[in-house]
């Protein structure tokens, strides 16, 4: 039988659901129950893909190719889940497929509007999986949006239907107030009756906080808000996101959860595994610096590319700090003095004109100082470009993407992609299986000769150069098996120069660390 969690966010954005969701979800785990994660975005995107990052943060890629919010990320770095297209819900979607259905004559004869027509889809997407023990569904945005009524109406509606096999997690915010030193809970009690208003009575709260909150703080909130004391739990400014599920363990949400869907709790699991992760992170104390080179100046734009670092830093014993370096702002003349405070470098994916050459320098500065450095996507094509220009003596050596006309195309786009016209989730995208040249550095770091990574771009390396490249030094070393088209290009004269054309990050999770971000991490220290 599949019980349903829903987690949604009052007073501000930002207070991290999604960390709460996939903390929820891990300790669940723990348990030995099965559980998946859902995210529904309120806005009318159909997807982020076509989203500026400056807006939303990064585009999380599912490997059936779903171009998905960040939380995703969390998600699967959590639990270790495989998340799909069907974890990804936004009203776009929801409307799309109203819409559809009433132009296929689905409804005949039916007004169709937001109720109930909108709420079924919704509940029809929340119920979708019900192979697992928990559903989380983690509603985006904050309590009282426009947007998210319909989302409230549906929950509603669950939780009438439902009974104790749907459960209300609802997070809030108790600002401290440095003039007065005191913790208000006013907020909190404003956005419960929000909730309540739409006819939700939230079973449980976790109350964010920057200072501790006291116990007679959540006897307030409890008696306030018509929540079980054992149900308000807090959530600390921690020094790590991952430390996240054994401080809600220790405060007992899981069991409380337990005990709303009036399922026994027994005995609270060990997590070895996750603990001695924490273990190595609080004594992973020695800093190595490694620079972020990219155009987005925003913590979530690279968000699975940091965490990978750092994950992979942790399981080297060393404290990966990132520094970030704008590519608008690196010039032939500045690159030593900036590249130089790090002990590697990744050259970050991206799109369009802005901040490329800036990427080619630092690639270059990587390449003749002998500083390890790692391409992905748009990083490893801006690799491959430089090396065109510099090695092979092509001085106009391009992308197709960045100068249509350049005769030498080293990165052209995709035969297929040609007649493509609409922008949305038409990239050559998911996971694809790639074939490792033996004898390549690559082979020694996956242990392996196939493997599969999920992409995000329109263009690819241009096999006509393939030759080239290798009798000068730099090889193809991964290929796709259907297409030939070139994965990973390696240096192997070189400490590390490593580029993928596929996202490594995706898939690098708190237990599993990517190899090629191990090895990246590993070399980087060396
Ligand atoms: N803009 C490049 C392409 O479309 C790279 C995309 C990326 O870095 N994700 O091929």
């Amino acid at each position: 039988m599949t019980r349903y969690i829903f987690v949604t966010g009052g007073v501000v954005s930002s207070l991290g659901k999604g960390i709460i969701s996939a903390s929820i979800g891990k300790l669940l785990q723990a348990r030995g129950y099965s559980i998946t994660i859902q995210k529904f975005d309120p806005y009318i995107n159909i997807d982020p893909g076509t989203l500026n990052p400056y807006e939303h943060g990064e585009c999380y890629v599912t490997v059936d190719g779903m171009e998905t919010d960040l939380d995703l990320g969390h998600y699967e770095r959590f639990t270790g889940i495989r998340t799909t297209h069907a974890n990804s819900v936004t009203t776009g979607k929801i409307y799309k497929a109203v819409i559809e259905k009433e132009r296929h004559g689905d409804y005949l004869g039916k007004t169709i509007q937001v109720v109930p027509h909108i709420t079924d889809e919704i509940k029809r997407r929340i119920m979708h999986n019900d192979t697992v023990d928990f559903v989380i569904s983690e509603i985006g945005g904050t309590i009282g949006d426009i947007e998210s009524a319909p989302f409230l109406e549906a929950i509603r509606q669950l939780k009438w239907e439902l009974g104790n096999r749907a459960v209300c997690v609802h997070l809030t915010y108790v600002p401290y107030l440095k003039a007065a030193d005191e913790l208000k809970t006013k907020p909190t009690q404003h956005s419960v009756k929000e909730m309540q208003g739409a006819g939700i009575q939230p079973d449980v709260l976790v109350l964010r906080t920057e200072k501790h909150l006291s116990d007679s703080i959540r006897q307030k909130v409890a008696s306030f808000c018509n929540v079980d004391l054992e149900c308000v739990v807090q959530s600390e400014d921690l020094n790590s996101i991952y430390e996240v599920p054994v401080n809600m363990q220790r405060q007992g949400l899981d069991a409380a959860l337990l005990r709303k869907f009036g399922i026994p709790v027994g005995e609270t699991p060990m997590m070895e595994d996750w603990n001695r992760f924490l273990e190595l992170q609080r004594t992973a104390t020695k800093e190595v610096h490694v620079g972020l080179v990219g155009k987005y100046d925003l913590q979530d734009a690279y968000k699975s590319i940091r965490e990978s670092l750092i994950l992979a830093g942790i399981y080297n014993h060393v404290k990966v700090k990132i520094d970030f370096f704008n590519s608008e702002n690196i010039t032939k003349e500045n690159v030593p003095e900036k590249l130089s405070q790090v002990a590697g470098v990744i050259i970050c994916p991206g799109f369009g004109q802005r901040g490329i050459e800036g990427k080619i320098i630092a690639a270059e500065y990587a390449r003749t100082n002998n500083l390890p450095a790692f391409g992905i996507c748009l990083g490893m094509q801006m690799m491959v470009i430089e090396f065109a220009r510099n090695i092979l003596g092509y001085n106009d050596a391009n992308s197709s993407e960045m100068d249509s006309n350049t005769p030498h195309n080293v990165i052209d786009m995709m035969e297929e992609q040609k007649t493509v016209t609409n922008m949305g989730g038409t990239m050559r995208l998911g996971a694809y299986s790639c074939d490792i040249s033996p004898n390549s550095r690559v082979s020694d770091i996956y242990g392996t000769l196939h493997i599969s990574e999920r992409h995000r771009h329109r263009y690819e390396f241009n096999n006509r150069y393939k030759e080239e490249y290798e009798k000068n030094g730099m090889m193809c070393v991964g290929t796709n098996p259907e297409s030939g088209l070139v994965e990973i290009v390696e240096i192997p004269s070189h400490r590390w120069f490593i580029g993928t054309q596929f996202h490594p990050e995706y898939s690098s999770n708190v237990l599993h660390p990517h190899p090629l971000f191990m090895d990246f991490v590993k070399n980087v220290i060396a």
